[in-house]
């Protein structure tokens, strides 16, 4: 009988609660509002034979080059940020080989090395989620062929600081250190310019988060470019679809779309921030589109959701007993929010004085 390999059988699974999302999504730190209407008039002005064609990935990555000031060779448009995580592990891990996460983090990087068997490494974050620069490089060994930090990392906000990451890249030459830079755009810091000669670090941006474009998806890895040429040599020539291409030149144009949307964001994090603080709530300070909350408390999910609110339980997380992940958007949706919260926590609150008496 067919059987997968003992990698599959063994692997896993992550998935995430994506049916019945209906109300306002706070759960997968998406853009709450949608992406710029130009995309929208772009989509509109697609026909049958844009779509009959294989996709052409060219024209789009020398755009996506120009905005992020980088070489076409040295850029590879991706389905999301998780093809380009899937593309380092193809390329660079062979089984029994070492490949290092901080965990809490994103899932799809364990899924992805285990897949690819090798033996995953998952160093603690240190107090308070910061990042553990020094556990990290006492754990590169001969083996270890890839690292990936999230920077912002998700579920937690926190940050690595630059220095440290390219500390990492020197210390690990044989290993391809993947910088995922997800959320950079609530963040604003990059090491996309400070590459230079660091031959084994990839940094990867997507437009699933800011841009508001995670149903197309499209992403973006960036590396030092022989690296690159292996790298693409896994990838399908038509990994990324026609539509998402034919849209990332009106995404990218229309920054003043991403800069408003981003400063409401930071604005809501800010208002968050302010809110738990003030209701005594033990938070992560964050540099993305959401805040990791300690609610401590197992109803609150279920008490947003009675009040149309999707916010995502991160318990089960390394580190995150009792964890709850918030996604933040803008005024209208920040006002719902906090509102929803304080409500919530009145009734819990309330219930809880009424078992206890
Ligand atoms: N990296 C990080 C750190 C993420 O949080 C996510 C999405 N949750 C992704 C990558 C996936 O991005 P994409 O939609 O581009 O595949």
């Amino acid at each position: 009988m067919l059987s997968p390999r003992n990698a599959i059988r063994t692997l896993p699974s992550y998935h995430p609660p994506l049916a019945g999302r209906d109300g306002l999504r706070l759960d997968f730190n998406e853009n709450t509002v949608g992406c710029s209407p130009r995309v929208i008039e772009r989509l509109r002005q697609l026909g049958p034979e844009d779509l009959a064609r294989y996709p052409e990935r060219g024209p789009a990555e020398e755009i996506v080059a120009r905005f992020l000031n980088v070489s076409p060779s040295e850029l590879l448009l991706t389905n999301g940020v998780d093809e380009a995580i899937h593309l380092l592990c193809e390329t660079y891990l062979d089984p029994g080989d070492e490949a290092i996460i901080v965990v809490p983090t994103y899932s799809m990087y364990g899924i992805y090395m285990m897949a690819a068997e090798a033996q995953v490494i998952s160093i603690p974050a240190g107090e308070g989620f910061c990042f553990p620069a020094e556990d990290v490089r006492n754990h590169i060994t001969e083996r270890t062929r890839l690292i990936a930090i999230a920077n912002p990392n998700n579920p937690t906000g926190t940050v690595a600081p630059e220095a440290e990451l390219l500390r990492i890249a020197r210390e690990a030459p044989n290993a391809a250190l993947l910088v995922d830079e997800a959320y950079f755009e609530f963040y604003g810091h990059s090491l996309i310019a400070k590459r230079s000669g660091v031959q084994n670090l990839f940094v990867a941006r997507t437009f699933s988060k800011a841009y508001g474009l995670a149903g197309l998806r499209i992403g973006v890895l960036i590396g030092e470019r022989d690296q690159m040429r292996s790298v693409a040599r896994v990838s399908s020539p038509y990994n990324v679809n026609a539509v998402a291409l034919a849209c990332l030149a009106e995404a990218l144009a229309d920054q003043r779309y991403i800069q408003q949307y981003v400063n409401e964001v930071c604005e809501a994090r800010a208002r968050l921030e302010r809110t738990l603080e003030a209701a005594g709530i033990s938070f992560c300070p964050s540099q993305g589109n959401f805040i990791l909350a300690r609610l401590g408390l197992p109803d609150f999910v279920e008490h947003m959701r009675r009040r149309g609110i999707l916010v995502r339980d991160r318990s089960t997380d390394y580190g995150c007993e009792g964890c709850v992940r918030i996604t933040l958007g803008p005024r209208e949706h920040s006002d719902r929010l906090i509102a929803a919260l304080q409500e919530s926590l009145d009734e819990i609150g309330s219930s809880q004085g009424a078992t206890r008496s």
